[in-house]
C-alpha cells in the first residue's frame, strides 16, 4: 500500500517510465496498450487514453476506483481500465499490470487455439488466451476473469485478435512476462505455423505533399509508381504521406489477390474494415486503380507490397507498422490452416470508435 503524495507521485513517475520503456521495445505502439500499479486495496493508478506515451506527464496518470471504476480529475482513464480493475479483483497478489498490443504474441491470439504451449530456452512456457470480446465491454471483463481463474499460476495470458494482459508483483515481474510471452510467441510462430518472419517496416518509394506538390523521398521513382501515389492523393485529400511498406510479410501477402479481413483490433481500427489485394488493380482502363477507397488506409500493389496512408509521418508509419503486423497473422493463420477473424460487424464498431474518439484527441492536443 502507498502512503502520502510523495509515494503516488513516484508511482506515477515509474508508470510513464514502464511505459516509455515498453514502447522504446516495441511492445506498445501508438497509443495502444496500458499500464497501471494498484495503490492500495481500494484504487490503482493507469495511464490514459489517447495520449502519446512520450506526451505523458505525472499529472496525466489517472487514479480509479477498483469496484465502481470511478476516477479522479479530468482525464479520461484508458478505456481498458475494466480488465486492470478485474485483475486486481481477482489476484491479490498483483500490483503491477501491462496490456500491451506485441506482435508475436498477438499475432498467435489469431489462430484460434485456447492455449499456447511454447518454450523460451529450455523453460516449457504454457500461455493461455482468453476469447475475444469487443474493448471495454462487459464481455472483455468476463473473459479476462474466466482466463485468470483457469489459470492461477500464469502471469499473464493472450487477449485474442487484441494483446496481452501481463502482471506481477512489480514492474519487473510483469514486463519479463511480456518479454517471455513474445519469445515463446515467436517460437511457436516458426515451429508450428512455419512462419519466421521479422516484423518490421522496409521502405520502397515514398512521398508526401508540399505545398500542393508532390515530394518523392527517391528523386528517381518510376513513373509506374508516381501514377499510383498521384491517384492516392487526387483520391484522398486527407492524406499527406504515403509509406511504400515491402517488408517480407506485407510482399507475401501482396503476391497473390487476397482478401484480407481483419484479424487484429488494431488493424480494424487504423487500417480498415476490408482490404483487397486485387487481381487487376488498375482497373479496366489500366489507369484507375481501384482500390484506393474512404477510410482504407492501405493500397496494395500486386506483387509490391502495400501503399500506407497518413495525414503526417507518423500516421503513416503506424499504419505501416500495423499492416506488417497483421501480414504476418494472415500468413501464419493460412499456414496453421484455421484462425479466428473478427466479424464485420466488430470491425466496424471499432473502426468508427476509433476514427471518432481520434479525430476528438488531435484537437485536444492542438489545443
Ligand atoms: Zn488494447
Amino acid at each position: 500500500m502507498l502512503q502520502g503524495n510523495e509515494e503516488i507521485l513516484e508511482a506515477k513517475k515509474h508508470i510513464i517510465e514502464v511505459a516509455r520503456e515498453l514502447h522504446e521495445i516495441g511492445l506498445l505502439v501508438r497509443t495502444w496498450g496500458n499500464v497501471s500499479q494498484r495503490i492500495d486495496d481500494k484504487s490503482f493508478l493507469i495511464t490514459p487514453s489517447g495520449i502519446k506515451y512520450e506526451d505523458l506527464t505525472a499529472d496525466m496518470i489517472v487514479k480509479v476506483n477498483i469496484d465502481d471504476l470511478s476516477y479522479e480529475g479530468d482525464i479520461l482513464p484508458s478505456t481498458e481500465k475494466c480488465v486492470h480493475a478485474a485483475c486486481y479483483k481477482e489476484r491479490e497478489d498483483v500490483d503491477f499490470i501491462i496490456h500491451t498490443h506485441q506482435v508475436y504474441a498477438s499475432c498467435v491470439g489469431t489462430l484460434g487455439i485456447k492455449k499456447v504451449f511454447s518454450y523460451l530456452d529450455d523453460e516449457d512456457v504454457e500461455i493461455p488466451v482468453a476469447a475475444f470480446a469487443l474493448p471495454g465491454s462487459e464481455k472483455l471483463v468476463e473473459n479476462t476473469v474466466k482466463a485468470i481463474k483457469k489459470f492461477p499460476d500464469c502471469n499473464g495470458f493472450i487477449m485474442s485478435n487484441h494483446g496481452t494482459l501481463c502482471f506481477g508483483k512489480n514492474s519487473k515481474e510483469a514486463i519479463y512476462e511480456a518479454e517471455k510471452m513474445e519469445v515463446a510467441c515467436n517460437n511457436f510462430l516458426i515451429d508450428v505455423c512455419k512462419t519466421d518472419i521479422k516484423h518490421g517496416v522496409e521502405f520502397g518509394f515514398n512521398s508526401h505533399l508540399e505545398n500542393g506538390e508532390i515530394v518523392y523521398d527517391i528523386p528517381d521513382t518510376p513513373k509506374r509508381v508516381r501514377h499510383i501515389h498521384e491517384l492516392i492523393y487526387a483520391k484522398r485529400k486527407d492524406v499527406k504521406y504515403i509509406i511504400h511498406n515491402k517488408s517480407e510479410a506485407v510482399m507475401t501477402v501482396s503476391r497473390r489477390a487476397n482478401h484480407m479481413r481483419p484479424l487484429l483490433y488494431d488493424f480494424a481500427q487504423l487500417i480498415g474494415v476490408s482490404v483487397k489485394v486485387p487481381s487487376n488493380e488498375h482497373g479496366k482502363d489500366g489507369m484507375s486503380y481501384h482500390n484506393i477507397k474512404k477510410n482504407v488506409n492501405v493500397v496494395f500493389s500486386l506483387y509490391d507490397g502495400a501503399y500506407c496512408l497518413g495525414a503526417s509521418y507518423d500516421d503513416a508509419m503506424d499504419v505501416a507498422d500495423v499492416l506488417d503486423k497483421g501480414c504476418i497473422a494472415h500468413v501464419a493463420v493460412m499456414r496453421h490452416g484455421e484462425g479466428h477473424f473478427l466479424s464485420l460487424l466488430e470491425c466496424l464498431k471499432m473502426n468508427r470508435f476509433y476514427r471518432k474518439s481520434y479525430s476528438k484527441r488531435s484537437e485536444i492536443v492542438k489545443k
